[in-house]
C-alpha cells in the first residue's frame, strides 16, 4: 500500500471551532458580519498590541483590493508590486484599472529589492507619474528589508501595502509583520498558518479607516433609512461562521508558529551537510520568519526538478517557488525593474512540506528522499 500523501501546508482544527460555529448558528447570525466577526477583529487587534485596527474580510485578496480603494488608486494610476509573489498580491491592481509596475527581489530575503525599488520610483516619476502605492510582500513568512524599504517609501511619500498573507507571526526587530505599512494584509485561506476556511483582514492605523473599509466591504450603504449608495460597494465582509473558525484557530496560532519553527530546525539538520542546497533562513537576528513554508534553492533547474520528482515518487508534495509576476502571461506587458533574481529563484527553488501537522513519520519519509537524492 502506498503511504499517505504529505502536503505542503494543511490546516488543522484546534477543537474550539465548533463551539463558535454553534454559537453563530444558534443565535441565527448566519450571515456576513456579526458577533464572531467583531470578536475575531478584537482578538487580532489584541494580537497586534492594540496599536492597530483590523477589519476582517472574506479573503486576503479582497483586503488588498480594499487597501487600494482606500488609497484612492484609480484608472491609469501606477502601483509598484514585488514581482516574486502569488498573483493575489497583484490582481487587485488590475481590478482598479491601474498599472502594475513590477520590481525584482534581492537574494537575502527573496523580497522586494531596495535598489531596484528606488530606481523604479525615480524612473516612473521621470516618466511623469509618481506611483500611488507600493505592495511589498513577506514571502513564505520572511520579512522584507523593512527599514530600507520603508525609508525609500517615506522619502518619496508613497504608502506601503504590506502583504503579510503568509507572515502572521513573523516579526522584524521585534515588531510584528502586518503593522509596518499604511495598510497590512492577512490571509486565513486554508493553507495559511491559521485558517477561517476562507478569509482575510486589513490592518489599518485608525478606527475611521477601519470603518471606511467595512463600509466599502458591505456595499457602501449611506446612512439613510432606505438603501442609498453614493460610492461603489463590495461584498467583501467576513462571514460570521468563518470568523467562528478564526476564533477557534487563534487558540493555536502560537502553537502553530512554534511547530513551524520545529519543522525549520528539522530541515536545518537535514541539509546541514548538503553543500549544494541552500535552506532559506533568517538573514540575521532582526528577522524572525514564521517559516510558513520552508524553501530551498538548488544549484540548477535540473536538480530542482529531479528532487521534486523524487518527492512525488514518495507521495510527498513539493512545489516550485512562485513564478514571478513579470513572467506571467497576464502581467508580462507591464514595466519591470530588475534583473534575474526572481527568475533564478523560480527556476532553482522548491517549497517543502511545512504544515503544523507534520509527524515524525512524515519527517523520516522526507529525510529519506533527501538522503537518497544527495547520494
Ligand atoms: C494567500 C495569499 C494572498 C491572498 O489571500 P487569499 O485569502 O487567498 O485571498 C495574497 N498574497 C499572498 C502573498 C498570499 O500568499
Amino acid at each position: 500500500m502506498k503511504d499517505n500523501r504529505i502536503y505542503l501546508s494543511l490546516s488543522q482544527e484546534s477543537g474550539y471551532e465548533q463551539e463558535y460555529i454553534d454559537r453563530a448558528l444558534k443565535s441565527n447570525w448566519i450571515t456576513s458580519g456579526g458577533p464572531n466577526v467583531d470578536e475575531f477583529e478584537d482578538e487580532l487587534q489584541n494580537y497586534f498590541n492594540n496599536e492597530n485596527f483590523v477589519a476582517a474580510s472574506n479573503s486576503g485578496t479582497s483586503a488588498i483590493h480594499l487597501a487600494l480603494i482606500l488609497l484612492g488608486v484609480k484608472n491609469g494610476d501606477e502601483v509598484i508590486c514585488q514581482s516574486m509573489t502569488f498573483a493575489a498580491s497583484a490582481n487587485p491592481i488590475l481590478y482598479q484599472n491601474a498599472i502594475p509596475i513590477f520590481v525584482d527581489s534581492e537574494i537575502d530575503t527573496w523580497n522586494i529589492c531596495p535598489k531596484n525599488l528606488e530606481i523604479a520610483i525615480k524612473d516612473r516619476i521621470e516618466k511623469g507619474k509618481k506611483p500611488k502605492a507600493i505592495i511589498a510582500v513577506h514571502l513564505y513568512g520572511m520579512p522584507y528589508r523593512v527599514d530600507e524599504i520603508h525609508s525609500i517609501a517615506d522619502k518619496y511619500e508613497i504608502p506601503i501595502i504590506e502583504d503579510s498573507a503568509e507572515a502572521l507571526g513573523s516579526s522584524y526587530k521585534g515588531k510584528k509583520c502586518g503593522s509596518f505599512g499604511t495598510f497590512g494584509v492577512l490571509s486565513f485561506n486554508g493553507n495559511k498558518i491559521i485558517t477561517t476556511s476562507s478569509g482575510g483582514a486589513l490592518i489599518t492605523k485608525s478606527k475611521e479607516i477601519k470603518e471606511k473599509a467595512i463600509f466599502y466591504a458591505t456595499q457602501s450603504k449611506d446612512s439613510t433609512i432606505h438603501y442609498q449608495h453614493s460610492e461603489i460597494g463590495y461584498n467583501y465582509r467576513m462571514s460570521n461562521i468563518c470568523a467562528g473558525i478564526g476564533l477557534g484557530q487563534m487558540k493555536i496560532l502560537e502553537k502553530n508558529i512554534s511547530l513551524r519553527q520545529d519543522n525549520h530546525l528539522f530541515y536545518q539538520e537535514t541539509f546541514k551537510e548538503v553543500k549544494s542546497v541552500r535552506l532559506f533562513d533568517n538573514l540575521n537576528n532582526d528577522f524572525f520568519s514564521n517559516y510558513w513554508l520552508n524553501t530551498i534553492l538548488l544549484e540548477t533547474k535540473e536538480e530542482k526538478e529531479k528532487l521534486r520528482l523524487a518527492f512525488n515518487e514518495a507521495n510527498i508534495e513539493s512545489r516550485p517557488l512562485w513564478k514571478p509576476m513579470h513572467l506571467q502571461p497576464i502581467f508580462e506587458k507591464y514595466p519591470y525593474y530588475g534583473s534575474k533574481v526572481a527568475e533564478e529563484l523560480f527556476e532553482r527553488g522548491l517549497c517543502l512540506p511545512s504544515g503544523s501537522n507534520l509527524t515524525n513519520t512524515d519527517k523520516s519519509r522526507i529525510k529519506e528522499v533527501i538522503t537518497n537524492f544527495c547520494k
